[in-house]
């Protein structure tokens, strides 16, 4: 399709931000306003209209699906292929770049990329290296502060010692974090984003180069950017001011890892000649869900303000549903979505959104049962399995003998007769010297002290990784994943495993075969990467939060996290309850509760038809049950736009006068009760039956608490007193 007549299917403002000249540009507009068409339609123009070479297109979005579905639009658009263009997440940009200049940026050529689990790992190592006591030193605390120090682009050895002797340790951590990481070429997420940013802006000659090359960088999502990612991106464009950015000060989710919406305020400062442009027409969702979403994030303080409209007409309500627990929750969800599919609806259009991964556990046995199929994103997926992880550790260490993370993953997977003592007198030897755990293997054979078998063990796992990195040389990348997918003994040790998990795992190691051989990866001309090393960091950048895949005909599940900036016809956002959405951790701290709201104003704005909001009145958490009161956020959805769903029609309503009773039996299934009726709960105390629904051991009835409000409860279990 020729560009210049899809100029003319853009508003004025939209098409105003897509034809302006390069130059600093922020288009600050709510949800659905077409914030990331423009982005797309502007490279096209770029590209089309202008004739800038695609090698100069440098576009960052925030999840690798974005990535793909941006490059599948340009695609679309412009009908060449998006494969010079730089078009990425930072992670993935960051770890383009470092692979071009690894030795630029001190790092060995074989680095390798970690996640946050095997960085976690390190750092429990680590602590029992430096004898701390991990009950004292919490790993997750450690890694946290590490990554947050990273991400402000601090060093240890920036940081003074302090009289904090808490902090001063901190920093000793961190600083033989950063030692062991350099010496096995290791590098985690955090690392990518600040090890690109020293080496753009130690090496002028390399800055300079990528200024030059990249005509305009463009960013989605930008108001997500955290301080690094920030700083990256300024250098880029230091000298050019052509940085286009777009986003959405209202939409800003990632602060509790570090993202700053500051960095709105500072681009307008720092670009002075910069032009905003603001887009108002919402294209996505009809009146009622955007009415809704509108008045919820106005009670929010901190706002830029804006206010969205569409001529889309109000469309269908947004439907409340008050489940009586998290299973009635999930039954009601998959019975509607089984209805939508009955009715021709796409299950792809479909999505269930939730506020924390736990969650998507039961709408999945539910769909399970009801043979529909689904994705999950953001739970454990396909790079992150075990037998995955063990088998691309095998390939990290064949890469890299002295990957140390890899090598304490398989040393002993499958088993291999090396005792614990040993291992231990391996990790000891390579702390005190200073050695690789490969090169304090090495050094353990050579002093000759093992017992017989201890060695003959230690060597054949040497032997077998030395020989696994031979063979491989002049395979093809496929070929070598197979290799060593067989000779690992990975996939007899999941054959002999008992289980029916065992099956899928065999199965899992096979399709990471397949996996190997669709890689496709891009490259430019005249780069000659290590295809293994390229595999290998995309595994791991394809999985956490980063990663994407293609739509097929499923219904998705997601985080609400994870569902930014995507959109679907029928929208399910689950789960609000107090302690719940908002999160108990948020509830007692403005800035946090508004990050939630806005986490709200996400979630419903990804809907373009139809949505569905559900609570239950009971839930099993963290393995006890709750009686949570409904969200915050429900009171702040104005009234008419929203109306109360029930699962059944046949629902009895009518209230008869409550029956004076002298004495107080225990209500329990099968006696007779009806609406009106006055009760006691031991926990809730006095209140009055609203209604009754179910039969038998599912009998529930709702009721009206003096105290504690409206409640549904299991007849069975509630132990009420007629009074
Ligand atoms: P978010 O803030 O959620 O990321 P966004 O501002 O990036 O949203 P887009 O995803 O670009 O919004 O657009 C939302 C929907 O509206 C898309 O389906 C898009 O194709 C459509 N849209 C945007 N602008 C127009 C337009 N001028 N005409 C028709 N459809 C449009
Ligand atoms: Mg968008």
């Amino acid at each position: 399709m020729d560009v210049t007549s899809v100029i003319e299917s853009l508003n004025s403002a939209q098409r105003s931000a897509v034809t302006a000249p390069a130059q600093a540009m922020l288009v600050l507009a709510g949800a659905g306003s077409g914030k990331t068409r423009v982005l797309v339609h502007r490279i096209a123009w770029q590209i089309q209209v202008l004739g800038v070479p695609a090698q100069s297109i440098l576009a960052v979005t925030f999840t690798n699906k974005a990535a793909m579905e941006m490059r599948n639009r340009i695609e679309d658009l412009l009908s060449i292929s998006t494969r010079s263009m730089w078009i990425g997440t930072f992670h993935g940009l960051a770890h383009r770049l470092l692979r071009r200049h690894a030795e630029q940026a001190k790092l060995p050529a074989t680095f390798q990329v970690i996640d946050s689990d095997d960085q976690l790992r390190l750092i429990k190592r680590l602590l029992k290296n430096l004898n701390l006591d991990e009950a004292q030193w919490p790993a997750k605390q450690i890694q946290w502060y590490i990554n947050a120090q990273k991400e402000e682009g601090q060093r240890a050895k920036h940081q003074q010692p302090s009289f904090d002797l808490y902090q001063n340790q901190l920093l000793i951590i961190y600083k033989a974090y950063e030692d062991i990481c350099q010496r096995s070429g290791l590098v985690d997420f955090a690392e990518l984003l600040l090890r690109v940013h020293e080496l753009l802006r130690d090496d002028l000659e390399l800055l300079t180069f990528y200024q030059q090359r990249f005509s305009q960088v463009h960013v989605d999502e930008f108001q997500d950017t955290n301080t690094i990612q920030y700083a990256w991106l300024r250098l880029l464009t230091q000298n050019r001011d052509n940085l286009f950015v777009v986003g959405d000060d209202d939409q800003s989710i990632y602060g509790w890892r570090g993202a700053k919406i500051e960095n709105i305020h500072n681009f307008q400062k720092q670009y002075p000649n910069h032009q905003v442009i603001r887009l108002e027409q919402n294209y996505r969702s009809t009146g009622h869900i955007l009415k809704a979403a509108n008045n919820l994030i106005a009670h929010n303080q901190s706002r830029m303000g804006k206010e969205l409209w569409t001529d889309a007409g109000d469309g269908e309500l947004i439907s409340l549903y008050s489940a009586f627990n998290e299973q009635d929750e999930a039954y009601f969800v998959v019975e509607k979505i089984r209805a939508w599919v009955q009715d021709g609806g796409l299950r792809e259009d479909v999505a269930i959104l939730y506020r924390s991964n736990a969650q998507s556990r039961l709408f999945e046995e539910r769909l399970i049962s009801a043979a529909i199929p689904y994705r999950v994103y953001g739970g454990l997926r396909f790079f992150e399995r075990m037998e995955i992880k063990n088998a691309l550790a095998y390939l990290r260490l064949i890469s890299n003998h002295h990957d140390d993370s890899a090598f304490e993953r398989v040393i002993n997977t499958p088993t291999r007769g090396i005792g614990v003592k040993t291992l231990e007198d391996i990790r000891t030897i390579a702390r005190e010297q200073t050695l690789s755990l490969w090169q304090a293997t090495v050094y353990l054979l050579q002093q000759n002290n093992l017992s017989a078998r201890s060695a003959n063990a230690l060597k054949t796992f040497l032997m077998l990784i030395k020989n696994l990195a031979t063979e491989c040389t002049d395979l093809e990348l496929f070929e070598q994943v197979k290799r060593v997918v067989e000779r690992s003994g990975l996939i007899e040790l999941y054959k002999k495993e008992q289980g029916d998990k065992s099956e899928a795992r065999v199965e899992n190691l096979e399709e990471l075969v397949n996996a190997a051989r669709l890689f496709d990866f891009e490259q430019d001309a005249g780069e000659a990467l290590n295809p293994l090393d390229l595999f290998l960091a995309h595994a791991t950048l394809e999985s956490g939060e980063m990663q994407g895949e293609t739509f097929e005909d499923c219904v998705q599940l997601m985080t609400l996290h994870a569902a930014k900036g995507l959109e679907f016809k029928l929208v399910f956002l689950v789960g609000l309850e107090e302690g719940l959405f908002p999160s108990q951790q948020s509830v007692d701290d403005v800035g946090r509760l508004e990050e939630e709201r806005r986490l709200c104003y996400v979630g419903m704005t990804r809907a373009m038809q139809h949505l569905y909001i559900s609570y239950a009145e009971s839930r099993r958490l963290y393995g006890r049950d709750t009686y949570p009161r409904p969200s915050r956020f429900l009171r702040e959805l104005p009234t008419h736009s929203f109306q109360e769903v029930r699962m059944r029609a046949n629902v009895n309503r009518s209230v008869s006068t409550p029956k004076a009773k002298s004495v107080s039996p225990s209500l329990t299934s099968g006696q007779s009760y009806q609406p009106g009726q006055q009760v006691s709960h031991p926990k809730f105390g006095a209140g009055v039956i609203l209604q009754i629904e179910g039969e038998g051991t599912q009998e529930r009835v709702q009721i009206n608490f003096k105290t504690a409000g409206v409640k549904w409860l299991m007849i069975a279990y509630a132990h009420l007193q007629l009074s």
